[in-house]
């Protein structure tokens, strides 16, 4: 049976998803061969719960989102944090240097009070990691090498960058 992969996304602009999309077709027939596709909203509309490796975008900024990200950890044998967002809580953290209230307030107005926000942070301040895929968005042969890596039952080789920094 072939792997279960699934994509999931949290606060982000999604940009890492489409990446992951935009690989060379060749590459791309490869990998789809080799493992089956289970979720994806992005370019499917069927959906599985259940799933082999889970790879998430986005960094967590809403109560809500912890319950559902555990979720996905006790389903998933192999959970890869992709791109900087989900790695380092990336450009989301910028509001963490202001007062949840004011921010809401000064987007949503006087409907702040419908919406709930919590200090933006990387997937792994909620649940374990397994794989880090770096940058924003990562670069496809990174993405590439990791699902490789995976296929085989090995951890991916990947440069730690230093640029990077958490929340
Ligand atoms: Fe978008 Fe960059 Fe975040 Fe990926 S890491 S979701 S490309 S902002």
């Amino acid at each position: 049976m072939k792997p279960r992969v699934a994509f999931f996304d949290f606060t982000s602009c999604e940009g890492c998803q489409l990446d992951a999309l935009n690989l060379e077709p060749a590459e791309l027939l490869d990998l789809l061969g080799a493992v089956d596709i289970v979720n994806f909203r992005e370019v499917k509309t069927d959906r599985s719960e259940e799933y082999d490796i889970a790879f998430i975008e986005g960094s967590i900024t809403r109560e809500s989102e912890i319950a559902r990200l555990q979720d996905m950890r006790e389903k998933a044998k192999v959970l890869v944090a992709l791109g900087a967002c989900a790695c380092t809580g990336g450009v989301n953290c910028l509001k963490n240097a202001y007062e949840t209230e004011d921010l809401l307030k000064g987007v949503y107005g006087e409907c702040a009070g419908y919406y709930n926000s919590i200090p933006a942070r990387p997937v792994n301040a909620v649940v374990t990691v397994d794989a880090y895929i770096r940058g924003c968005p990562p670069t496809t042969a990174e993405f590439v090498k990791v699902v490789k890596a995976m296929l085989l039952g090995k951890k991916p080789d990947l440069p730690n960058y230093p640029v990077c920094t958490e929340c």
